[in-house]
């Protein structure tokens, strides 16, 4: 399937129902992103959060029972993630994979190179490869020691979640998820993190970073933040929204959302 990038509104999910384990937890989700956008969504834990970003990313285990995902204008409910992935639709994990024995130079290249043969590009050779990686590295701050490690492996958590920045670098996607990517870290991994986010953010591509804290929001302005509620996205607003959930909690969404749309 190939997903022609010519439209303004990348994601258009539409009254979205997911399942885990037989288990329904996304309820009736909507959410519309154009390019150039950059969206938070946050939310209590066990909001669904997670799951709606691995149902995004097409993760197997979940499994949508209504609604649509239309990327780009394309249904892209059915697709495997490989092929989402290909299309430029990119998940930085909260808790970000260890591949012990590959390591994470050969990881990116492969990862690089079959985005670009999709794309209709050659691919890079080693040396090639080895010459944009470091480049790249520069936009996370990160030591070309890295390359040669296995794949997060021994990495801390300020470390891996650099690291997915560094594979977004490389892989430029068209929709970036990210998941908590400021979990863990402290305040000067955060500032590079949300500097690698900001310097990959174009009028093309769109963002959306999914935080349960505000602090991350100091550093990479959304213009849209939206609150998720059981399944759902609840209220919706700009970056004041945050500064407002920051100061009120999240205890409100039990009376005053409720009353509203009868979760
Ligand atoms: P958040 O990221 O907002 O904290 P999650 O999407 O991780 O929320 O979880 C939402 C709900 O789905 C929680 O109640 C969680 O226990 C449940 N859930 C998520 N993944 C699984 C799974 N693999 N098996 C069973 N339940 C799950
Ligand atoms: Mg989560």
């Amino acid at each position: 399937m190939t997903i022609r990038a010519d439209s303004e509104t990348i994601l258009q999910v539409r009254d979205l129902h997911a399942s885990v384990e037989g288990e329904p937890i996304l309820k009736g989700l909507n959410l519309e992103i154009k390019a150039g956008e950059i969206h938070a969504i946050m939310g209590r834990n066990g909001s669904g959060k997670s799951t709606f970003s691995k149902v995004l990313a097409g993760h197997p285990d979940y499994e949508v029972t209504g609604g649509e995902i239309a990327y780009y204008g394309e249904n892209i409910t059915e697709l495997e993630p490989e092929a989402r992935a290909l299309a430029g639709i990119f998940l930085a994990f909260q808790y970000p994979l260890e591949i012990p024995g590959v390591s994470n130079l050969d990881f990116l290249r492969v990862a690089y190179n079959s985005r670009r043969q999709h794309l209709g590009f050659e691919e890079l050779d080693a040396f090639g490869f080895e010459d944009l990686v470091e480049e790249k590295l520069g936009v996370v701050q990160m030591d070309a020691r890295f390359l040669g490690r296995s794949v997060n492996e021994g990495f801390s958590g300020g470390e891996k979640k650099r690291n997915e920045i560094l594979q977004m670098a490389l892989l430029e996607p068209k929709l970036a998820i990210l998941d908590e990517t400021d979990s863990g870290l402290d305040i000067d991994a955060l500032k590079i993190v949300a500097s690698g986010v900001k310097q990959l953010a174009t009028p093309e591509n769109a963002t959306v970073m999914i935080t349960h804290y505000q602090r991350l929001l100091n550093y990479i302005e959304p213009d849209y933040v939206h609150v998720m509620h059981a399944g759902r996205i609840v209220k919706s607003g700009g970056k004041e929204l945050a500064l407002e959930l920051e100061s009120r909690g999240y205890e409100f969404l039990d009376s005053e959302v409720v009353a509203e749309v009868g979760a």
